[in-house]
């Protein structure tokens, strides 16, 4: 449904120099659907989760929605604007204080020209779990919980009847005990109507519970990806299991070495190999590995993992 094929965007960097922000990346986002796009801050999931929103340009490369590439003006990218909502991470930042949560939800509908502002607003409101809808027409975000809040963020989103959430660290603001519910309510959505979701985060937790694929992303690419279980209970790429090593779960840390990535300075080789344990191997530093198809198979970009390696 959503697709990005060999995607790069890059913007003009320190000293001159490009940052290679989305570095060659294919992903895609199948109808009920959630994917988890993970890595660190600084790795490129949220230039390119902006990407497949139709917010910033390719360099190079192509975003798809429904097999058409995505047309950058008019209607066409109207009509796309309502089928792929962006979810932010802080409720309280997403929502006006001024506005009530019914101007809230209605803002939506109102700009595409919908009929039956009220019922499409509380229906919104209730597939959102704000019932019954009506008692929170009035209301502000500042009498309302945190994850109240997420769930009038999420309403505004599905006031548009999108096809696709892009749902950018949707919990991390939230307190331990509501984010369940909000994971709940994504998958609840996923489940009654088929909507898909590209969940942005950091916490490969958070994707063990809620995604039915990952993607890691390291400086501008996917160096792993595949069905959940298989990338997270037998991870391949020694990025991932670093990342996975943080779990409290997990028997053994595995701490990262180096520099953060710095995407004006995308190393020789395996991008990943200045901070990896196991770059022994003469390939590691000087060979560079091929883009990673976007297929639903596991996949990983590594020298040393050659039977998932598709170089
Ligand atoms: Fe590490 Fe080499 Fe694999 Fe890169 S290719 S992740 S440096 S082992």
């Amino acid at each position: 449904m959503l697709e990005a094929t060999e995607v790069k965007v890059s913007f003009g960097g320190r000293g001159g120099r490009q940052a290679r922000a989305v570095d060659g990346v294919n992903l895609t986002v199948a109808p009920g659907e959630i994917v988890a796009l993970v890595g660190e801050s600084g790795c490129g999931k949220t230039t390119l989760a902006r990407t497949l929103l139709g917010l910033e340009r390719p360099t190079s490369g192509q975003v798809s929605y429904d097999g058409t590439p995505l047309s950058y003006t008019g209607r066409r990218l109207r009509a796309f604007r309502r089928q792929v909502q962006l979810v932010l991470q802080d409720p309280m930042g997403s929502l006006n204080p001024r506005q009530t949560v019914y101007e809230a939800v209605a803002e939506g509908p109102r700009i595409h020209g919908l009929p039956d502002e009220e019922k499409v607003v509380a229906d919104a409101l209730s597939r959102a779990g704000l019932r019954p809808p009506e008692r929170f027409f009035l209301r502000y975000p500042h009498e309302l919980s945190g994850g109240q809040r997420q769930r009038v963020v999420i309403a505004g989103a599905l006031a548009l009847s999108p096809k696709v959430l892009i749902a950018d660290e949707p919990v991390a603001s939230l307190d331990a005990s509501v984010r369940g519910e909000i994971l709940s309510l994504l998958l609840r959505l996923r489940d009654d109507l088929g909507l898909a979701a590209l969940v942005v985060t950091h916490d490969l937790g958070l994707a063990w519970n809620i995604a039915d694929r990952v993607a890691v992303m390291y400086l501008g690419r996917i160096v792993e990806s595949g069905p959940t279980e298989d990338v997270l209970t037998n991870p391949q790429h020694p990025y991932t299991q670093a990342l996975l090593s943080v779990l409290p779960e997990s028997p053994e840390r595995i701490v990262l070495t180096g520099e953060p990535p710095d995407p004006t300075r995308i190393p020789t080789g395996c991008r990943f190999h200045p901070r990896c344990q196991l770059a022994l191997t003469p390939a590691c530093h000087s060979t560079p590995l091929q883009i990673l198809p976007a297929t639903t198979t596991a996949q990983v970009a590594c020298h040393l993992a050659p039977v998932r390696t598709t170089t």
